[in-house]
């Protein structure tokens, strides 16, 4: 019966962003998911150890799924903005902050913010 704590909930939040990016790129498969819950739990670690982090987790949690994709998938999330030339995947900024945006550093824009790329991408389908 404990109460959520900050951190929990600092975790669950990061957690739901993820996802939501995630399903918007339609690669929520389960044995993704699974990749956000390895993360997740790495990231309840290092939030234990600096809890002045809680604002920095959801980037943290995007940046570590972005990278366990790329060996396992291939880029993610692909760039929604330049509509020509070769496929490139968004970047985290900032790395390590509160505030997290994908953005595309060919463009030199800001796409969205981590959680919202499915507006950003206007539910487009890319198959
Ligand atoms: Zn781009």
């Amino acid at each position: 019966m404990d109460p959520i704590s900050p951190l929990e909930q600092a975790l669950h939040a990061a957690r739901a962003l993820v996802l939501a990016d995630l399903v918007a790129g339609q690669v929520a498969e389960a044995d993704v998911v699974s990749l956000v819950e390895e993360s997740v739990v790495e990231r309840r670690w290092w939030l234990e150890q600096w809890p002045d982090g809680a604002d920095y987790v959801a980037g943290l949690v995007a940046q570590d799924v972005q990278d366990a994709l790329l060996e396992r998938y291939g880029r993610w999330p692909l760039c929604p903005v330049c509509g020509a030339g070769d496929p490139h995947a968004l970047d985290v900024e900032p790395e390590l902050g509160p505030d997290p945006h994908w953005v595309c550093h060919k463009a030199g824009v800001k796409v969205a913010s981590v959680g919202t790329l499915g507006s950003a991408t206007g539910g487009k389908s890319s198959s």
